[in-house]
């Protein structure tokens, strides 16, 4: 008899992480994070696009833990600095950064810039392998907003307190998990692939 669907969240970002396992509960597999495996890699994250990244690291953990593993790779595209953080957001400060050094470089780089101008949009790919490390599903998604001048609210993680939702005249740090869970670009991207994790169970080539 097979055992249950088992999935591993292939990241190293707790918060990221919880965000991931609320997202895919509807799908009703088991769980699992890359703590749950003392033998999981770091995978070097050296793609130029947010596909390569979760790509890469759904493909190289899936064949070293031989289990179906689930990439995701996240960042912050603002539009008066080219596009940066872009691919960078994580370690936009440095390769000691914390999420208050990058909110603050980001500040200081938008420190000339007027509020029409402060446009932005976080962008979220998931890519899912499968134990042999081929991808299996893939989803992509975006969230539009514009970057504040000081940041506000303590909730979520990385640039949320300063990525204003227009629409709410809120940011995510002050909107709450509940809010950030039905419009960020993690949750539109989960929404996406639900219904291929489905599939691929419903027809039998996940076990
Ligand atoms: P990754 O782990 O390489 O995908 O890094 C993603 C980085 O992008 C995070 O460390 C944050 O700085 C930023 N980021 C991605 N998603 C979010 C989000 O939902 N809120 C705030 N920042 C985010």
């Amino acid at each position: 008899m097979s055992s249950a669907p088992l999935l591993v969240l292939g990241t190293g970002n707790r918060k990221k992480g919880l965000e991931l396992a609320k997202l895919l509960a509807p799908v009703g597999i088991e769980l699992r994070s890359l703590a749950d495996f003392s033998q999981a890699i770091d995978v070097v994250e050296d793609g130029e696009t947010f596909a390569a990244n979760a790509r890469l690291k759904a493909i190289a953990q899936a064949r070293h833990l031989r289990q179906w593993v689930l990439g995701e790779d996240s960042g912050l595209i603002v539009d008066a600095l080219d596009g940066a953080p872009g691919v960078f957001s994580a370690r936009f400060s440095g390769l000691n950064a914390t999420d208050e050094s990058n909110n603050c470089l980001l500040l200081q780089q938008l420190a000339e810039t007027s509020e029409p101008q402060r446009s932005a949009r976080f962008v979220c790919h998931m890519a899912l392998a499968d134990p042999s490390g081929t991808i299996r599903a893939e989803s992509e998604a975006c969230c539009r907003g514009r970057i504040l001048f000081e940041p506000r609210g303590t909730h979520g993680f990385g640039y949320d307190p300063l990525f204003e939702v227009v629409e709410y005249h809120r940011c995510l740090g002050e909107l709450g998990p509940v809010v950030k869970a039905t419009l960020s670009h993690r949750a539109r991207a989960a929404g996406q692939l639900v219904a291929q994790l489905i599939a691929l169970i419903d027809s039998g080539q996940w076990q």
